[in-house]
């Protein structure tokens, strides 16, 4: 279950910032989760709702931003646009392509009371 360690991260990182800013209640969390880092959206509202229980993210709103994964094509040399790991270049059929961007998971932003 690589969504629930996620949601633990999240929910501990808030928990932090809850004790360093001083709020006692989150009413929305935005996250962005690139294409490639292999997240499943519902499976990690549902976690963040189990781990969220009785901390400052109890029944805080969850809105998830899905960004388009990058990568490096080594054959042609250009950046190109990755939906999935494992797939082609999309302009020359290479397979040699570094990915650059889109597989790690940020807090975007905190509605909080
Ligand atoms: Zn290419």
């Amino acid at each position: 279950m690589h969504e629930l360690a996620l949601a633990e991260g999240v929910i501990g990182v808030i928990t932090q910032e809850a004790g360093r800013q001083g709020f006692t209640r989150v009413r929305l969390v935005r996250l962005e989760i690139g294409a490639l880092a292999a997240v499943e959206p519902e499976a990690l509202a549902f976690c963040f709702a189990a781990v969220a229980r009785g901390t400052a993210s109890e029944g805080a709103r969850l809105d998830l931003v899905v960004l388009p994964g990058s990568g490096w094509c080594l054959d042609c040399g250009q950046t190109i646009a990755l939906p999935r790991r494992g797939e082609a270049c999309p302009l020359c059929g290479g397979y040699k392509i570094q990915v650059t961007g889109g597989d790690d998971l940020t807090i975007k932003e905190l509605e909080v009371d």
